[in-house]
């Protein structure tokens, strides 16, 4: 981060503070910068680097580069060696830790400021989100300045005030700590006159020995505030503020007591809004929030709350209340269409905010070696004439090395039309810019997109972004059950079935099948790994769960969520039994594997008298089930080899029960098994593929499951011998019109649809790719659908007449690979009943 201080630092002022011996050399610049991440470097000669240790890096790395750039002051915690041997000049500040450093020069500079209104936000959760909906209410009629984003920590607080100028005439600053001692710094940094705590949530625990200590610790930054804001509904609180600070001024806010300065009578939530009926000031109100989240209505209320003090004419005015959005907590960063990276930030448009932005902006594009491209409306509510604001946003402009602006509305364009060095296009509105070709003509760039609210430019995102949720992937939940109850039927209705569930369910999302299958009250599912599992308990699985790939480093997992381990090796089989002693625990079940001719995973069966005698002797692990997996079940021509597996296993099975002495259930079939191999059901059966609509041997009943479908993004008219693609591996026969789909190899279409060796659907009609399947996106020619349109639906596979297996054999492989291969980035969608 870049901070612009203004007033400057002198060089001796800074030694005094810093209080480090070695003397400035004069004639030394002015500090007027203050900056703790190289990559922001804007004004070498009168920057200060902090060069700061944290647990992620070290900032000392990047001073010969800044050196090289022309920096010469730098605060360090040791001093490099060419500046010992005499190599390199400058103004080096040596402290003992460069964050308390950093904290210190901008406690001096929020001292300059002793009549700053200056409100401390602190609590568990909400504190951005109060600071951005006061800054909502106050900043039209005051000169508000706020930390940026989420800048509340021991760094972030200090570069927060180091950007309060004397124009201010009312600071919003959070504080936010995760371990004791860290709030009497910030407190220092921040000198809050009115201190202002959110709710008190269990986040950041882990380092503090209770609730209380925590609070306490918390309320350090309020020790010197004359007026302090809060809720009391919850006595800890209440009691903490009263020691904290019993001199000042409390203002509080209720749904219990009457006597609150802010009485919650009523609350209730209606489609997306909150109506609220208060009382205030000896006065009731009646106000509505447009939101219904919880958290959001109480960071609403407690601002609700400073509100009745500092400018209570609000309460009366319920249009803004109603007006208020919900704060978007960081720069919304995504893919756009033609190659081009969008950043929105279209919540805010106020200077401070569009620095921090173009700092970003440049960040991004010079890591991408894309061009850097803003795209602003007129700012609004500054409190500056247009010459002077526009002065400083060109001047941002300029130093952050935009090098096109697009400019939305008549302010800015009159300003800023003819800004040197830098390509401009002007609107006077959104609508004109929507109406143009500016747009769609943008390519391979990386832009910011800011307006203010009344220019809409959710719109302009809109057209600009690709459309990933139109690339989804439907799951019917329904068909999931359907083909359930037909592999059951295959055996007999109440074959007890383990539903294999790995890979996230062959790619459609493990948490819905499995809610929907334990609903279907299914015996066992069964996931790869225990980090799987894990996440599925956590979510509310109750259903016995198999885990196929243990690790012996997950064993706690295990025992502890009740995941059951297959064991395939003696080596796994004693690590389990010794964390399982060394954890009490007894007769965990387990599923024993046997290698009867796959020869992936398994015991074999000489190892069955021994597996038994030591299984017989541990307590501490009971065998539930024994298993094998067949290698050639949906091979027509390889039945004898089934037979064999057969026989080996159940022998394996007869061997091991005799040094065992109990009987554990068997089972040895997937889908292909019981779908041809009925006889050798034995106790259970795992079904895989067949679940998601694949039959493995071509048998009527299963449904597809699984539909995935994206959108036309453009449709153009091209001429016979044009190229398409990547890598011009198209060219066109005849005059084509050619549609762009949304969907690349990234998401799981695979390249080897490329070429017309595969068509998708729209409009009832097959059309052939043409080029090259991209990453993100595709072409299909689309000459003989009529009427083809932008937004049109591509079904990319699962309708009549285009289901997953022809995906699967035009790219040489099998339903399994295609469907895992979708990516997460997909949406899934689920459709039951
Ligand atoms: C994945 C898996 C199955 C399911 O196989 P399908 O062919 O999908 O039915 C069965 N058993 C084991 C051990 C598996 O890993």
């Amino acid at each position: 981060m870049d901070r612009l201080v203004t007033p400057a630092f002198a060089p001796e002022e800074l030694r005094r503070l810093l209080k480090t011996s070695l003397p400035v050399q004069e004639g030394s610049a002015l500090i007027r910068h203050i900056l703790t991440d190289s990559r922001s470097l804007l004004s070498p000669s009168d920057t200060l680097f902090i060069a700061i240790t944290t647990d992620s890096g070290d900032g000392h790395r990047y001073i010969p580069q800044l050196y090289a750039r022309g920096v010469r002051s730098f605060v360090v915690e040791h001093l490099p060696e060419q500046v010992t041997k005499g190599e390199w000049s400058g103004n080096w500040y040596v402290v003992p830790s460069s964050v308390r450093a950093l904290q210190c020069i901008a406690s001096a500079h929020r001292a300059r400021f002793p009549q700053l209104q200056c409100i401390g936000i602190t609590g568990s959760n909400g504190k951005t989100i109060v600071k951005e909906l006061l800054y909502q209410l106050l900043e039209p009629t005051r000169a508000v300045v706020r930390s940026p984003r989420s800048y509340n920590s021991q760094i972030g607080v200090p570069l927060s005030v180091l950007g309060i100028e004397a124009t201010d005439e009312l600071a919003i600053l959070e504080a936010g700590i995760s371990q004791p001692h860290e709030m009497a710094p910030l407190r220092e940094v921040i000198q809050p006159s009115i201190g202002l705590f959110t709710c008190l949530g269990s986040a950041h625990q882990e380092n503090f020995v209770s609730l209380e200590e925590k609070l306490r610790e918390k309320l350090q930054l309020f020790t010197a505030c004359h007026t302090t804001v809060y809720g009391i509904d919850d006595p800890l609180v209440a009691r903490l503020m009263r020691e904290a600070c019993p001199e000042g001024e409390h203002l509080t806010w209720s749904r219990k007591d009457r006597t609150a300065t802010l009485y919650v009578e009523r609350e209730e939530a209606r489609g997306d809004k909150t109506n609220l009926q208060l009382r205030a000031l000896g006065k009731d109100y009646q106000l509505t929030l447009p939101f219904t989240d919880a958290g959001y209505v109480e960071d609403c209320l407690v601002a609700l709350t400073l509100i009745t003090q500092l400018a209570p004419e609000l309460l009366s005015q319920p249009e803004r209340w109603e007006g208020l959005h919900s704060v978007a907590m960081r720069l919304e960063v995504k893919d756009g269409i033609a190659g081009n990276t969008l950043i929105n930030d279209s919540y805010s448009c106020d200077l401070q905010s569009l620095s921090i932005a173009l700092d970003f902006l440049r960040r991004r594009a010079t890591a991408t070696a894309m061009r850097p491209v803003l795209l602003l409306s007129d700012i609004e509510g500054s409190g500056l004439g247009d010459q002077v604001l526009y002065g400083e946003v060109a001047s941002l402009i300029r130093s952050y090395g935009v090098q096109e602006l697009i400019a939305v509305g008549e302010h800015i364009s009159s300003q800023l039309e003819g800004l040197e060095g830098v390509q401009v296009i002007t609107f006077p509105t959104t609508q004109a810019l929507l109406g143009s070709q500016v747009l769609s003509q943008i390519q391979g760039s990386c832009l910011l997109i800011k307006g203010a609210r009344r220019f809409a430019f959710e719109e302009v995102y809109r057209r600009l972004s690709i459309q990933e949720h139109q690339t989804v992937l439907d799951i019917d939940l329904q068909a999931v059950v359907h083909n359930l109850n037909h592999y059951r039927a295959l055996l007999h209705p109440q074959h007890p079935i383990i539903c294999m569930i790995k890979a996230d369910g062959y790619g459609t999302g493990a948490f819905e099948l499995a809610r929907t299958l334990q609903e279907h009250r299914v015996e066992y599912l069964a996931v790869a790994v225990a980090d799987e599992g894990r996440e599925l308990r956590e979510k509310g699985i109750r259903t016995h769960l198999m885990i196929m790939n243990p690790e012996l480093r997950s064993a706690e997992t295990l025992f502890a969520h009740m995941l059951e381990p297959e064991v395939y090796s003696f080596q796994l089989l004693e690590g389990l039994r010794a964390k399982a002693r060394a954890l009490g625990v007894q007769d965990f079940p387990i599923h024993i594997k046997v290698d009867s001719g796959m020869h992936r995973l398994g015991f074999d069966y000489e190892d069955m008298e021994r597996l038994g005698r030591e299984l017989a002797a541990c307590s501490e692990l009971r065998v539930c089930t024994v298993f094998s997996h067949l290698a050639t079940a949906d091979e027509e021509t390889k039945a004898d080899y089934v037979h064999h597996q057969y026989e080996q296993f159940v022998q394996s099975c007869d061997a091991l029960e005799r040094t065992l002495g109990y009987r554990p259930r068997r089972h040895l079939l997937n889908t292909a098994g019981i779908e041809r191999y009925p006889q050798y059901a034995l106790d259970m059966a795992r079904l895989g593929i067949g679940l998601y609509g694949f039959s493995p041997t071509a048998r009527a009943g299963v449904e597809p499951i699984a539909r995935f479908s994206t959108v036309i993004l453009q449709v153009k008219d091209l001429k016979a011998g044009e190229y398409i693609g990547c890598g011009c591996r198209g060219q066109l026969a005849r005059d084509s019109r050619v549609a762009v789909l949304p969907v690349g190899y990234a998401d799981g279409f695979s390249r080897r649809l490329s070429r017309g060796a595969y068509a998708v659907m729209i409009r009832g009609h097959l059309c052939p790719t043409i080029g090259n399947v991209c990453m993100d996106a595709c072409m299909v020619d689309v000459t003989d659908v009529p009427g083809v349109l932008v937004g049109d639906e591509a079904i990319l596979f699962g309708c009549e007449g285009l289901p997953l297996e022809d995906v699967a054999e035009v790219c040489d492989t099998i339903p399994y690979e295609i469907l895992t291969g979708i990516s997460s980035r997909v949406q899934r969608r689920y459709w039951r009943e």
